[in-house]
């Protein structure tokens, strides 16, 4: 589609459990900020109404004048909506309320899954060489979810270590698998992210034994801590790694960092 040398299509990969809660936005801001710290160029694009993201890579909700909403339903050029963040290396394209009603706005466009496959297939972004997209979903298996699996290479999944955590997998995976008939082929799983685990717990160890007996090698080695340095670093509008680079939760997602940088297309399949 475009002419951008050969090498430069960033690695995109949507972070998506149609569960509240699990650890999607923390898990995007602080790949980011791990992916960056070794020296890659990495965008946001926030895609959940809640805008959570945004904020918490430090673009405050009034300055957020354009957003994903325009770049969905406004044709808006996704470079005239990058953002820089708190962090260098990591921008960001916002999300607000608007989106909220995106799913029924784009009920009536043809293209309307392809939107954001479009956006990050398009010479000029192409031509800003970011290295890594990661696009944060919001808590649904809505329109807003179907154009990041669309528009990505491959979907990282935190599971929360909780009771019931395995259970609202399967729709997930039914979701990959609709996909990859219809629109997206190529789609794999990067990973399932056991994320807020916690050691002394012994229901949060058998999550994670369940979570490995069932999926294998699609659960990253890498498990997330919950952290309490984590969960602070956002009402500063920085990851963790920033606010707090030698707590738990840091040194975890670094970890998670090079297990991804590591490990390309290893081919799992749903
Ligand atoms: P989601 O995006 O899936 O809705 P969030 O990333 O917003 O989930 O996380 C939900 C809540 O849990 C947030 O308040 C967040 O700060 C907290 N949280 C996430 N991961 C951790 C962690 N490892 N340790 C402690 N708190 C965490
Ligand atoms: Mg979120």
């Amino acid at each position: 589609m475009s002419d951008a040398p050969l090498g430069s299509r960033p690695r995109i990969i949507s972070i998506a459990n149609q569960k509240g809660g699990v650890g999607k936005t923390t898990t995007t801001i602080n790949l980011a900020a791990g992916l960056s710290e070794f020296g890659y160029k990495v965008l946001v694009i926030d895609i959940d109404p809640q805008g959570n993201a945004s904020t918490g890579l430090g673009v405050s909700p009034e300055s957020r004048t354009q957003t994903s909403y325009d770049l969905l339903l406004e044709q808006a050029m996704l470079m005239d909506l990058i953002r820089e963040s708190s962090v260098a290396g990591i921008f960001v394209c916002p999300a607000n309320a608007d989106l909220a009603s995106a799913d029924i706005d784009l009920v009536t466009s043809e293209k309307r899954s392809f939107l954001l496959s479009d956006a990050v297939q398009e010479a000029s972004f192409l031509a800003a060489g970011f290295d890594f997209v990661l696009i944060d979903c919001p808590p649904s298996l809505s329109l807003l979810t179907v154009n990041a699996l669309v528009a990505a290479e491959s979907v990282l999944i935190p599971l929360q270590s909780e009771f019931f955590a395995l259970e609202g997998l399967s729709q997930l995976m039914l979701t990959i698998r609709d996909i990859r008939k219809s629109a997206n082929p190529r789609l794999r799983i990067e990973g399932v992210l056991v994320t807020m685990t916690d050691s002394r717990n012994r229901l949060s160890q058998q999550v994670e034994a369940d979570a490995r007996a069932n999926l294998g090698d699609m659960v990253f080695s890498t498990t997330i801590p919950r952290n309490v340095r984590v969960s602070e670093a956002p009402s500063y509008a920085l990851p963790v790694l920033q606010y707090d680079p030698t707590s738990k939760g840091a040194e975890a997602y670094r970890r998670l960092s090079l297990e991804i940088i590591s490990r390309r297309s290893n081919g799992q399949a749903a």
